[in-house]
């Protein structure tokens, strides 16, 4: 029995025995500093992506390894943009080599089955480089037998749910930005950090079908955020959890073909 899924609460005598032999999968939530409109906190995406990979991790005997707390640079289109205040991003290449060195140094105590749990948009293509670049090096130096696994938890999601939990129809995930899944989200999992009288009631941004930089500002909502948190509730969250944790679980069960229950 591991002490607790989160490797920077273990011992590192704990931590060995809990990894050796390389098959406990390891999970790092990567998030953002991101402004979130006027009723969340900078960091929902890195609070998000830390409590899914905690329940993931509870139900295969994963382990999560620390967060990375910064993100890739804020997109307009889904995020608000990076010109916004507080808003604090790393660039592409910084992005790169932290996937790359994270995934290396867990190959480098034994730890074979890696997932980065993204929770923040615009992080996804650079952490693939990342690992794709850390996946052929270990290769060349001989250890082949990595299976690093990429996701964004929202994916997981499925229609059912989405049709129930959005019942106007739904603005696509591109623009939940401070919208009504990470609302729920947090409701459910960290409501002292939610002020819902500061949601604005706006319908979703329109944004056009190009990026065009530098950003003009006038075209992000006034809220920060991509469309209304209005119809949030704890309820949705708890069963947005369950149900992206659950087909997470699913999907990395399938896919190490193992039986993780090893806790
Ligand atoms: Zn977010
Ligand atoms: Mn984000």
């Amino acid at each position: 029995m591991i002490k607790s899924v989160y490797m920077e609460e273990l011992d590192a005598v704990s931590y060995r025995e809990a990894i050796s032999g390389g098959e406990r999968p390891v999970l790092i939530p990567v998030g953002s500093i991101e402004q979130h409109g006027a009723h969340l906190p900078l960091n929902v995406d890195v609070l998000l992506a830390r409590a899914v990979s905690g329940a993931v991790a509870a139900g295969i005997g994963g382990l999560v390894a620390p967060s990375v707390t910064y993100g890739y640079k804020s997109q307009q289109r889904s995020g608000g943009g990076n010109h916004m205040v507080g808003t604090t991003s790393l660039d592409g290449a910084t992005m790169i080599s932290i996937a790359r060195e994270l995934t290396t140094e867990l190959a480098r105590h034994g730890v074979r089955r890696i997932v980065f749990l993204n929770g923040h948009f615009e992080n996804y293509q650079f952490l693939y480089e990342g690992v794709d670049l850390a996946v052929g090096a270990l290769e060349q130096r001989g250890i082949a037998d990595m299976q690093v696994v990429l996701l964004s938890y929202w994916d997981f999601v499925d229609e059912e749910t989405i049709s129930s939990l959005y019942p106007q129809g739904f603005p696509g995930w591109d623009v939940e930005h401070g919208g009504v899944l990470e609302t729920s989200l947090m409701l459910h999992l960290h409501p002292q950090h939610v002020a819902m009288e500061a949601v604005r009631t706006e319908g979703p941004a329109t944004l056009p079908k190009y990026d065009r930089l530098p950003a003009r500002p006038e075209l992000t909502p006034a809220s920060g955020c991509l469309s209304s948190a209005a119809g949030a509730t704890a309820e949705k969250g708890r069963r947005l959890l369950a149900a992206a944790s659950t087909s997470i679980q699913e999907a990395l069960a399938a896919e190490f073909q193992a039986d993780l229950a090893v806790a």
